[in-house]
């Protein structure tokens, strides 16, 4: 070295390395085909998933979710970092391309950076090389310094991977050093030359690299050029390779993640896809039991999880100590798959989840409220998973004693409180409401437009009739031609199919479509976003369905529905969105559209609402189970509605309406805060002069 005079020695040094470079890059690709060809061999296990259809729309999905980074601002800092990270891997991509073929071809320059596109490409990957650089030294002083709660992993679940995170994120910027140093050796024995040197961008990490190089002798220099090389090469590679056996697989995977995501999240995922309903009593086995019963979809969301937290930090289960993470649902499968899919040796056979990886009450603690999915940037789907899992422990027999009862009267009654079925109409039996609305019963086609779908819990439970009896009420005020199934409606199976209960779901489901089907109707209106929900996504063949609060902000607007002002002013109102009614269907304007247009209401928004709504408890099936809590999520709610300042919590539901309510009975706020309907509120402030009759 010592003999070294001229830049061209200095870069001569690559050459004398072909022979380690190429064998480096062999090896590294080797091993990282390798690692990738295990990774996949339990998704060659894992069951169909047809995700292959709507390219385009799956594209749209990858350039909004994936290239748009859409969900990282919803978290200010880490979102942004994430941004800038991937924005810079994505500059330099090409660079570290070019940078390993160098290697073993000292003069390759990239197609199309030959001539002046050359040196603004290299401007711009000098910047990208900094701030991917910065970002790493942040995310390492946040990850020791002051580290989001929600990155914490509670004893349950295993161990924070906190070391690991840090080596990852060291990795990276050893990466960008390396790249820079690179640069930096060359530029700076040129200039020694006195030759025209590389322009390094100002104040980039290059350009800081060439500073501190300036007295650096040439034979120095070629040491370091050769050395920065040899660094950035075996970091590359290594950095390849130990992606996939932790959270940073999801650089490779996500992209194939985003784009096989379900088009239509509202859509529950089929017993086994590929497989009718009319064929279902041919499956041998219902649902997820084992580690391969899941789709390789499935699989690859475990594969994709980033470990990022935000998800169970929206998670309400969660929130109020359930036993249920969903982050830790992806983590403990993913974790199962490494240990019994190694590097070496043979896959393990499957052995039962749920009591290995999984609780029983874990799995039976979500609502399947959505909060998870809406948040998850790599669009992991976890209800589908959690009612797959419940799926297969119906089928073993498994079902929690209390909800036994609710199932055998569904079987036998068509609703989970076992009422007769002629008692179904009985809310509209009180005197004084028949004295101002009449209800028609639908005994097949009577040549009525529209179906009220009332669904059981409105039906048969006393303080939820009110909302069953406003409903007719206004929708007799705007002329609906209308009428209800009465004896011939069951239950809608929203919660039993969310239980995991597909057949008898499914026999729920056809008694209601042949009953809709014969009365004739052209729409559908329901007050009960879970049955609305069930009837627009899990049925077919029925008329278009609407949720009450559309109709009513459309009468409001056309201005067939009018209001008085509030009387008393000191209320302060806040809507909460129930879920099946936002996240699920992104109804979040409607009943807040119908709120403004009455006069004096005075509205605040809770610090979640819309699609960062907190769930009220559950609807359905979750008011026959308890899982252990250390506190309700309708106190949860009510508290974050008095934070806001309000004092009347608005709903459009009849589930949260009984989770609320028993909620601020709990939380001793009666007589200092009160839930009502908005089907109850608009009945109460409509202005009825000139009434219409149907
Ligand atoms: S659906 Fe809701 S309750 Fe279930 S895991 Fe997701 S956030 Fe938690
Ligand atoms: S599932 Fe999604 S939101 Fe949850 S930890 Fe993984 S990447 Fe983050």
């Amino acid at each position: 070295m010592v003999g070294i005079q001229s830049t061209a020695q200095v870069t001569s040094w690559l050459d004398a390395g072909r022979g380690l470079f190429l064998s480096i890059h062999v090896l590294g690709i080797g091993c990282f085909g390798y690692i990738v060809a295990k990774r996949l061999t339990p998704l060659i296990r894992g069951q169909r998933d047809l995700r292959f259809d709507q390219p385009l729309t799956r594209l749209g999905k990858v350039l909004k979710y994936w290239l748009g980074q859409w969900k990282h601002p919803r978290y200010r800092v880490a979102g942004t970092m994430h941004m800038l990270i991937f924005a810079g891997f994505l500059v330099l991509a090409i660079r570290a391309f070019s940078v390993l073929i160098v290697g073993v071809s000292q003069n390759f320059v990239m197609p199309g950076l030959s001539g002046r596109a050359g040196p603004i490409y290299n401007t711009i990957t000098d910047y990208a090389a900094t701030i991917v650089f910065l970002c790493m030294v942040f995310a390492v002083i946040r990850r020791l310094g002051f580290r989001p709660a929600r990155y914490d992993v509670p004893a349950r679940y295993g161990k924070a991977h906190t070391a690991d995170a840090i080596f990852l994120l060291a990795l990276i910027a050893i990466l960008m050093v390396a790249d820079s140093l690179f640069a930096a050796a060359k530029a700076t024995a040129q200039a020694q030359q006195g030759q025209l040197a590389e322009a390094l961008a100002a104040f980039s990490l290059p350009w800081f690299l060439q500073r501190a190089l300036l007295s650096t002798s040439l034979p120095a220099l070629g040491k370091l050029y050769f050395g920065a090389y040899l660094l950035h090469e075996v970091t590359f590679y290594f950095l390849l390779c130990y992606r996939p056996f932790g959270i940073q697989f999801h650089v490779e995977t996500s992209l194939f993640n985003i784009y096989f995501a379900k088009p239509d999240r509202e859509i529950l995922k089929p017993v086994r896809w590929g497989v009718s309903d009319e064929h279902l009593d041919q499956v041998k086995s219902f649902g997820v039991k084992t580690f391969e019963d899941f789709t390789w979809k499935h699989m690859l969301d475990f594969y994709s999880c980033a470990d990022c937290g935000r998800c169970s930090d929206n998670c309400p289960a969660n929130a109020v100590g359930r036993p249920l993470s969903p982050r830790f649902i992806g983590i403990k499968a993913r974790d199962y798959a490494f240990q019994h899919y190694p590097m070496f040796g043979h896959a393990g056979n499957g052995s039962r989840l749920i009591g290995k990886i999984y609780s029983e009450d874990e799995i039976w603690s979500c609502t399947t409220c959505g909060a998870c999915e809406e948040e998850c940037p790599l669009l992991v789907e976890h209800i589908d998973k959690i009612v797959d899992l419940r799926r297969g422990m119906i089928d073993d027999g498994n079902v929690p004693q209390s909800l036994q009862k609710p199932l055998k009267a569904l079987e036998n009654r068509g609703n989970p409180y076992g009422k007769m079925e002629k008692k179904k109409a009985d809310w509209t039996k009180p005197e004084n409401f028949q004295q101002t609305c009449k209800v028609r019963i639908l005994n097949g086609n009577n040549g009525a437009e529209l179906l009220y779908f009332v669904d059981s819990i409105t039906s048969f439970d006393d303080r939820l009739q009110s909302i069953g009896r406003v409903t007719a009420k206004i929708l007799n005020y705007v002329g609906e031609n209308f009428g209800i199934l009465g004896a011939a409606e069951q239950d809608s199976g929203h919660e039993v199919r969310r239980f995991g209960e597909e057949t008898l779901f499914m026999a729920l489901r056809e008694h209601n479509i042949a009953s809709i089907q014969a009365s004739g109707v052209r729409r559908i209106v329901t007050a009960d976003p879970h049955a609305y929900n069930a009837l627009k996504h899990d049925y077919q063949n029925i008329p278009p369905v609407e949720h009450i609060s559309q109709l009513i902000a459309r009468e409001v607007k056309a201005g067939n529905l009018r209001f008085n002002p509030v009387e008393n002013n000191g209320r302060v109102y806040t809507y909460h969105d129930p879920c099946y009614l936002g996240r699920h269907n992104q109804i979040y304007d409607d009943p807040r559209d119908v709120l403004d247009a009455i006069p004096g209401l005075k509205r605040v928004e809770m610090s979640r609402s819309r699609d960062r709504s907190f769930c009220c408890g559950g609807g359905g099936l979750m008011l026959f189970y308890e899982p252990k809590e250390d506190q309700r999520m309708g106190v949860k709610r009510v508290q974050m509605a008095a934070e806001a300042g309000a004092n009347v919590i608005v709903t459009a539901c009849p589930f949260c309406m009984v989770n609320i309510e028993d909620a601020i009975k709990v939380s001793g706020l009666e007589g200092k805060m009160t839930a009502i309907d908005l089907t109850e509120l608009v009945d109460q402030q409509m202005a009825r002069e000139g009434q219409k009759v149907a």
